[in-house]
């Protein structure tokens, strides 16, 4: 059985192998749609920010030597507003009201805010307050410069990164085509959300977890609905599956009589690389390639199909968007309570975790293997206790996923 570090080195070297082309190009989106897109340029800023000394409060806009001494009486020669600065100069003794977003006028270089003062008359203010020299303005390029590189290829972009794009004027943003992944839930035992299940039969589920990992992972999925555990049934469905980019089956990949999922992939010619993995749960997880469709078979059970995604499938689909990061975010954190190894597969076990006193505490949730939904969606994180003998002591650091 291989470790799950080799497992995904497998994965990621066919990903890097030569004879594969740039899978995801780039391509234009507009602004809007870009939010969570892997940005595919290096974005620059069009001008300075801010693009003129720039107003922070609203209030008077002083020279500094006014207001050193206090309180002191100015004299109001102008207003700058947001959208409207003044063309006044602001000499001694004089000063020019200013709103949030105004351009500072020429001779001021402090705004004190207009808390801090009191109106004496419609022309003149007495300052109650001194304030620090450049306090309540920002400089122009204080942000950033024109032309320094505000964002980077490979950027998932955040909201604060979709507020910059705007504010540099990229209406269109080019970022990488989202992969286009086909699933596939497998087992007799199946029957669709809406159904109601015999005595004999569960709802699937699978194909709406794995969906949603796809496309929280910034690719496509599309669904290819239930295959029945014979081979005319699942040759159909994965013959159709083999035409996407990635491709994941869930279930009938352990060693039951009617788990033929490899069985196909071996009939379609799909060069298998891996088929266990040393991990609890998650062991029959099976990688392979075929033309330049990357192929999963994750096991069945809910929590396995999940972990397995997240270990394997979803580093590659950041690969494949070229995203700058592509391991999945491991922390650390004290374990509260002892917690079992197995000394031959390393575990992925629902955890209660929490922030305390600047570090995290973990312990194991309770849980009744990888099957149970109830037990995973009590609990916020999948700790990774790994595999050797013994037992992780309170006390002991420990290896965490955060799940949202
Ligand atoms: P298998 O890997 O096919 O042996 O399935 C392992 C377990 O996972 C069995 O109890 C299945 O009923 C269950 N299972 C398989 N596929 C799904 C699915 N799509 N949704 C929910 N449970 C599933
Ligand atoms: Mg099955």
């Amino acid at each position: 059985m291989l470790p799950i570090e080799r497992g995904l080195e497998i994965v990621m070297s066919v990903a890097k192998s030569k004879e594969r082309p740039d899978r995801m190009p780039a391509e234009p989106v507009p602004l809007a749609d870009s939010v969570h897109r892997i940005l595919r340029e290096d974005v620059l800023s069009d001008a300075d920010s801010p693009p003129f000394d720039k107003a922070i409060r609203d209030g008077f806009a002083v020279r500094f030597e006014d207001v050193v001494q206090i309180p002191s009486v100015l004299t109001i020669i102008g207003e700058s507003r947001a959208g409207a600065g003044s063309s006044v100069t602001v000499q001694r003794g004089k000063c020019c009201e200013i709103m949030t977003g105004a351009p500072l006028p020429a001779g001021a270089d402090t705004v004190v805010m207009v808390e801090n003062t009191e109106r004496v008359s419609p022309t003149s203010v007495r300052i109650l307050k001194t304030a620090r020299e450049n306090e309540g303005l920002l400089r122009r390029g204080a942000e950033a410069r024109q032309g320094d590189t505000i964002l980077r290829s490979g950027r998932r972009i955040g909201l604060a990164d979709l507020g910059l794009l705007a504010g540099a004027g990229k209406s269109s943003v080019a970022v990488s085509r989202k992969p286009r992944v086909a699933v596939i839930a497998t087992g007799d035992e199946l029957v669709e959300v809406h159904e109601n299940p015999k005595p004999d039969q569960i709802r699937n589920s699978n194909s709406y977890t794995i969906c949603a990992q796809v496309e929280d992972a910034g690719a496509e999925p599309i669904t290819l609905g239930i295959a029945r555990d014979n081979l005319e049934d699942l040759r159909e469905k994965i013959r159709r599956g083999l035409d996407y980019d990635i491709l994941i089956v869930s279930g009938g990949v352990s060693m039951g009589k009617y788990d033929l999922v490899e069985k196909v992939f071996a009939e379609f010619g799909v060069e298998v690389l891996f088929d266990k993995i040393a991990m609890k749960p998650g062991k029959p997880t099976v990688f392979g390639h075929h033309g330049l469709t990357y192929v999963f078979g994750l096991p069945g059970n809910p929590i396995s199909t999940m972990v397995a995604f997240h270990m394997f499938v979803r580093p590659l689909i950041q690969f494949l968007l070229k995203a700058e990061a592509t391991a999945p975010k491991i922390l650390d954190a004290k374990l509260e309570a002892p917690a079992k190894c197995d000394p031959e597969r390393a575990a992925l076990v629902p955890a209660l975790v929490r922030f305390d006193h600047g570090q995290y505490w973990i312990q194991t949730a309770p849980w009744k293997g990888s099957s149970d939904l109830v037990g995973l969606s009590r609990a916020n994180a999948l700790i990774m206790i790994p595999s050797r003998p013994g037992t992780l002591e309170r006390g002991d650091t420990a290896q965490f996923l955060l799940m949202e």
